[in-house]
């Protein structure tokens, strides 16, 4: 089954609004083994959106409509649709007795155009709407679906997921348990992990694995089709010992699990404690473990110290040290760890220092940073990065990476694994 997923909206050729609808679609369209072949935008235009539909019959059985169900003038695509099917378009009982509701509720008068709302084409399953007035439509013409579903993502995500997907699988005669199972890896890029996984990337129908890149991190979903939720896990696992016998080492976690939430685990867990002294990142590191409950019991806290002076003062940094290697360096991050854990008395202590950018510091290019960690017991170890994105994304890119880094470490502390 091929999808086309067709966002209608001016405001989205205009650059006022990006297309979300359709990276939601797609992604969970994906997950229940629906291939999209196309995205397509098409604005506030009867013609245009006539012709969209004419091409994308042509190259798709499922044709999934964001957009253009409201009750103003440029809300078009009941319209547009009723036409090119050559249906009717008929008032639905339930969605016009939700919008009365709805006026009721909130004290206002309804006016004419809100009517319109409740109009849909005739002869099609009608997709309630729980958190707005339009109602989603869902009609077969000529062997395709076409679903049409309202712009605001408050209303299509939960409508696509609760109403649609049903639908579809309904439709589709498809009974299948669809299981996933994300893998979290830090440290590697996307193109790394496909290369070196990818002998278990060519060969796998059932699970499915696809690498999903966001900024600064790599994700591999696993997707498994069974009868059962149990059958389904019993697919992925042998996948997932594969894949971690080859990039193990990266992954820091599962699913929902964050570099933040899996460091903190592991403190709380062997009852550690921790502190950072931080000069680029101006206590964004700390303010990340911050977010995580139960952090309180071993963030200790922690000092900025942006500028040299402050380094020197209240951290103890020699001021030969700073001369001689520079603000930017592995032995600056070192002794930055390693004096902030001694003050603070914490098992880890975590030192950032770094040239943010865009400009150059300290003779250092925009980008380059350095991370220190120091430990009750092992060497302190310092690892550079080289970034290259805006200042802001470096800076977070720094938290991250040293997230990652005092993992390890802490991995190493105790053989932990994951
Ligand atoms: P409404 O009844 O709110 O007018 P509608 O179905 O007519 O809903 P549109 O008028 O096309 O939808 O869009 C309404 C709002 O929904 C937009 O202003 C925008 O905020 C959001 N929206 C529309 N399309 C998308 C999209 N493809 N991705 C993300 N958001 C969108
Ligand atoms: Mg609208």
């Amino acid at each position: 089954m091929r999808a086309e997923v067709i966002a209608v909206g001016s405001e989205l050729l205009l650059g006022q609004i990006t297309n979300t609808n359709a990276k939601f679609i797609s992604s969970r369209l994906a997950e229940v083994g629906i291939d999209v072949y196309y995205h397509t935008v098409v604005g506030d235009n009867p013609e245009r959106l006539a012709e969209t539909i004419q091409l994308a019959k042509r190259r798709a059985d499922i044709l999934i409509f964001s957009g253009g169900l409201g009750p103003t003038k440029d809300d078009l695509t009941k319209q547009t649709i009723a036409q090119q099917l050559g249906c009717e378009l008929v008032s639905d009982d339930e969605a016009m007795e939700t919008i009365r509701q709805y006026f009721k509720q909130v004290g206002k008068v309804m006016t004419d155009n809100n009517k319109q709302q409740a109009l849909v084409l005739e002869g099609a399953t009608v997709l309630p709407n729980r958190y707005g007035m339009a109602p989603g439509i869902a009609i077969e013409k000529d062997q395709k679906q076409y679903i049409l579903l309202p712009g605001p993502p408050s209303e299509l995500e939960p409508m696509f997921e609760n109403e649609a997907i049903p639908y579809l699988l309904h439709v589709f005669g498809k009974q299948d348990i669809i299981v996933s199972k994300v893998l979290k890896l830090q440290g590697i890029g996307e193109s790394e992990l496909e290369v070196r996984i990818q002998s278990i990337l060519e060969s796998q129908t059932n699970p499915t694995i696809a690498p999903l890149a966001s900024p600064g991190m790599v994700k591999l979903r696993i997707t498994a089709k069974a009868d059962s939720e149990e059958e389904a896990e019993k697919l992925i696992l042998p996948v997932e010992q594969e894949i971690r016998a080859i990039v193990g080492d990266y992954i820091y976690g599962v699913n929902d699990d964050t570099l933040a939430s899996k460091a903190t685990e592991l403190l709380l867990q062997n009852d550690w404690s921790i502190s950072a002294a931080e000069s680029l990142t101006s206590g964004m590191f700390m303010a990340e473990l911050g977010s995580e409950p139960g952090i309180g019991n071993a963030l200790k806290g922690g000092v900025v110290v942006y500028n040299e002076e402050m380094k020197i003062e209240r951290l103890n940094i020699s001021r030969s040290l700073l001369d001689y290697h520079g603000i930017v360096s592995a032995e600056c991050a070192e002794a930055l760890a390693e004096n902030v854990r001694e003050q603070f008395g914490t098992t880890f202590g975590v030192g950032l220092t770094g040239a943010a950018g865009p400009e150059s510091h300290d003779g250092q290019p925009p980008g380059t940073v350095w991370i220190g960690i120091a430990t009750e017991d092992l060497e302190t170890a310092s690892y550079k990065l080289q970034l290259s994105g805006s200042r802001n994304s470096n800076r977070k890119r720094s938290v991250q990476f040293a997230i990652h880094y005092l993992i390890q470490k802490m991995r190493e502390k105790k053989e932990v694994k994951y």
